[in-house]
């Protein structure tokens, strides 16, 4: 099924967690809604590099979210978060471009040697930009360093 004209629900809900534990990532109707809406927004994070963009994480629901580590009120959860690379960029530069596109987003942090994660929540724009130097569920710091 295509979310937006790049992007499928598939790869929007691919999780290798799910799939290990045998349990289904589908998301709720609610939650298909708020990926629908970050999937417009990821093209116009497409449109600003006009490159390919791989998706490596977006939804988890709640059973895999706790399993993968993810904080419970994680965006990833609600449908509002992609974790990504753009293809033939390293990951500080596509961060460091969003950051200065005046693209609006909720938060964007540059999780180092992983991926850029980006959310899009209608109800809380922060243009938060942070760090996370030390790794999944290490703390996170305003700024990308
Ligand atoms: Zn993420």
């Amino acid at each position: 099924m295509k979310l937006s004209e790049h992007f499928s629900l598939e790869e929007f809900t691919h999780s290798s967690k799910a799939i290990s534990m045998n349990v289904s990532n589908a998301p709720t109707p609610a939650h298909l809604e708020n990926l629908k809406h970050l999937a417009d927004r990821m093209e116009a994070v497409r449109a600003l590099f006009g490159r390919a963009i791989e998706i490596t994480s977006a939804y988890r629901n709640p059973t895999v979210n706790a399993a993968v580590g993810g904080v419970p009120n994680s965006a990833h959860a609600q449908g509002h978060a992609a974790d990504f690379h753009v293809d033939g960029m390293n990951d500080l530069d596509v961060a460091r471009a969003i950051r200065d596109s005046g693209l609006k987003f909720d938060q964007l942090i540059y999780e180092k040697n992983r991926c850029v994660h980006i959310s899009f929540d209608p109800d809380r724009m922060r243009q938060d930009v942070r760090r996370q130097p030390g790794g999944p569920g290490s703390p996170t710091y305003p700024g990308l360093g």
